[in-house]
């Protein structure tokens, strides 16, 4: 960027040295020709008032040839060269269709330039209109422009060339003290200092750090899910790996045997569990499920958890309650997301439950909303908990999670999956009297 800058920099010193350079040359040009003009009008003058006739001036030309090379013409009203200081007159055509003679006749004076045809010289022709009626013309031969620039050329040159060098430096110093701050602002992009730039790079700055610092969050999130996924699935694995070593050794007798198999499963199982709900997670971490939306209707939905937790519940010695859930209620979205997210809520309310407890499950539809409450009547969440059950891994009891096949991961999942569908979660929970979650699902028109 510091080189592009600095060539830009360059190309448009480069186009501005060039032309002012020109421009000032052709005003130069411009006032030479203006006292060349001016001189010949001052010798025209004293010619004027000076010579009576025609003997006199041809005395005056002679004057004037020795020492300068003003040429001197004198032409009748009718164009008829009568006299000329270096060409014989009679050699001379017809002068009056010159634009300094035909001025001179009409005005009073007349003036012309006339470039040779080589473009190196140019003649300056003044022309006034004597007492006597006829026309005095004074000519001289100087620089055409072409020939004023080629002899100004090594001056111009010179200056362009020193110039362009202080240009160049200029255009260095200048890249560098506009890139110098986006450098810094690079360098300390991870330190968290502030870094003072220009005003205008304020938004880009802010932007660039919020992003990196979201970067760096993700990826702190990343290594401690990675961390938290291998030592949650080291702790069955060892177990596994222990009880079947105790069989491979013989160890493992009559009654013991089945319990080491026993373990073995249940380990396997959790291990199951474990990797179905990581699976999911980063399946809806990667995927846009939007696309896949439908209208579903929420009740279906509860009755098939329901049937699937019964078992579960009985376990438990938990009922299950379904109250006030109408027949139809739809809500836009995936029926395979919602069914884990409704199974997970009545799976928490059985877990987490007390013994000859209940897990209520009602549905409020209202003009926008649709409102999906579970009631537990179980152990509680303390408020310093309930912000972070739905960290992944976060669990309250561990032990308790543990004994009821719990992951810790599936409030994340209910919550990754009410994000997916624009709805809400609130927790409301009392230690020892029971929990309520409730999910609030915006209504479409479609
Ligand atoms: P887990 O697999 O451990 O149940 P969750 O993500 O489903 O993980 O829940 C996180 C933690 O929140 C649980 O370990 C538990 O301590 C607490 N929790 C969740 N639901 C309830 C509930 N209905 N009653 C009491 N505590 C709950």
């Amino acid at each position: 960027m510091k080189k592009r800058l600095q060539m830009n920099f360059l190309a448009i010193a480069a186009v501005s040295i060039l032309t002012v350079l020109l421009l000032t040359s052709i005003v130069l040009y411009n006032l030479f020709q203006e006292e060349v003009m001016e001189n010949l009008q001052v010798c025209a003058y004293v010619l004027e008032t000076d010579v009576e006739n025609v003997e006199m001036l041809e005395q005056a030309m002679q004057n004037i040839k020795r020492k300068n090379d003003i040429r001197v013409t004198i032409i009748d009203p009718q164009g008829n060269v009568l006299s000329d200081s270096k060409v014989e007159s009679h050699d001379l055509e017809n002068h009056q269709n010159r634009p300094e003679v035909q001025g001179a006749i009409e005005k009073g004076e007349g003036k012309a330039i006339r470039t040779s045809s080589t473009l190196s010289k140019a003649s300056f022709y003044y022309a006034v209109k004597m007492k006597s009626g006829n026309i005095l013309r004074l000519s001289k031969e100087s620089q055409s422009f072409l020939s004023f620039l080629i002899q100004i050329s090594p001056f111009i040159s010179g200056i362009a060339i020193i110039l362009f060098f202080v240009c160049m430096l200029l255009s260095r110093l200048l890249a560098r003290s506009i890139v110098r701050p986006i450098e810094t602002l690079a360098c300390n992009m991870g330190s968290g200092k502030p870094v003072t730039t220009y005003k205008e790079l304020t938004p880009f700055i802010t932007t660039i750090q919020e992003q990196h610092e979201d970067i760096v969050k993700s990826s702190q999130m990343r290594q401690e899910f990675t961390a938290n996924v291998s030592h949650e699935l080291k702790t069955p694995l060892t177990s596994i790996s222990g009880y079947s070593e105790l069989i491979e050794n013989g160890m493992a007798k009559g009654e013991d045997a089945v319990r080491f198999a026993g373990e073995i499963h249940t380990n396997a199982n959790r291990l199951l569990t474990l990797i179905n709900d990581i699976l999911q997670l980063s399946e809806l971490d990667d995927r846009d499920f939007s696309d896949d939306f439908t209208m579903v209707n929420v009740s279906e939905i509860i009755d098939k958890c329901v049937e699937l937790l019964t078992l579960n519940a009985k376990k438990h010695d938990v009922s299950l309650v379904t109250q006030e859930v109408p027949e139809k209620v739809m809500v836009k979205g995936s029926p395979k997301m919602l069914e884990e997210l409704i199974y997970n809520l009545i799976d928490n309310g059985i877990r987490y439950n007390k013994e000859k407890g209940t897990v209520y499950i009602r549905v409020e539809e209202q003009e926008h909303t649709v409102q999906l409450r579970v009631v537990d009547t179980g152990i509680g969440i303390s408020k310093e908990h309930q912000e972070r059950i739905f960290e992944r891994f976060y669990r309250v009891d561990k032990s308790r999670s543990k004994a009821t096949g719990g992951t810790g991961l599936g409030l994340a999942i209910v919550k990754h999956i009410v994000v997916c569908h624009k709805a809400t979660i609130e927790v409301h929970s009392k230690e020892g009297e029971g929990t309520e979650l409730v999910v609030t699902f915006q209504k479409t028109d479609d």
